[in-house]
């Protein structure tokens, strides 16, 4: 290698860096644009679609979301039919057993496909969006078992970790417990 060929290839390389430093800096001063969640709570559109929400009272079993769903991630089985009692608006407990109302969220596109056939909106879609987990298993949501703890949607691992230190996690976490609905707009969190 000539001296000139070695002082180029000097040259080249500190160009290079320079012109890499020049787009980091340029960045150094933008906007941030991500947020330290779950510390800061992340926003939603008014119609986002996340985990679903399920109320088996009102479910009569009748195939319509799983044949509606393109992916075939939802899961039913029955004793026998089940039809709502008027004067309650519930399912008549002298029908069949709805034993397993299952989601796959592996394959869930979040189209909310679903919830539109439902002829008694029994199915919503929620607003929970991450339900991060150890296992494939841990993704399939038991909704029916869910029932039996009075909730209407899982308890992300997230959640149950930083419920006692994060006030509006706990908040969450509560409403999640208790089985309250929170589908509505008004109920989307705002930008913080
Ligand atoms: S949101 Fe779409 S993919 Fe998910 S269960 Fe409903 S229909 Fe299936
Ligand atoms: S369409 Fe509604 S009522 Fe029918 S099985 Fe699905 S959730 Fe239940």
């Amino acid at each position: 290698m000539t001296a000139r060929e070695y002082f180029a290839n000097i040259y080249d390389n500190v160009k290079s860096i320079a012109i890499g430093m020049k787009i980091t800096i340029k960045y150094c001063f933008q906007k941030t644009v991500t947020v330290q969640y779950p510390e800061q709570r992340l926003s939603f559109a008014p119609r986002y679609r996340g985990i679903h929400e399920f109320e088996l009272d009102r479910c009569i079993a009748c195939d319509l979301c799983a044949k509606a769903c393109p992916v075939d991630c939802i899961y039913i089985d029955k004793t026998a039919p089940r039809k709502i009692d008027k004067k309650t608006g519930k399912v008549d407990p002298k029908g069949g057993e709805l034993v397993r109302y299952a989601i796959d969220y592996s394959k869930c596109l979040f189209c909310a496909l679903c919830t539109e056939p439902c002829p008694t909106e029994c199915i919503h879609m929620g607003k929970l969006h991450d339900l991060s987990s150890y296992s494939r298993e841990d993704v399939v949501v038991e909704f029916t078992e869910l029932d039996k703890k009075g909730q209407r949607t899982p308890i992300p691992l997230w959640m149950e970790r930083n419920a006692d230190h994060i006030p509006w996690v706990k908040e969450e976490y509560e409403r999640v417990k208790s089985g309250k609905i929170a589908t509505t707009a008004g109920d989307i969190p705002v930008v913080k």
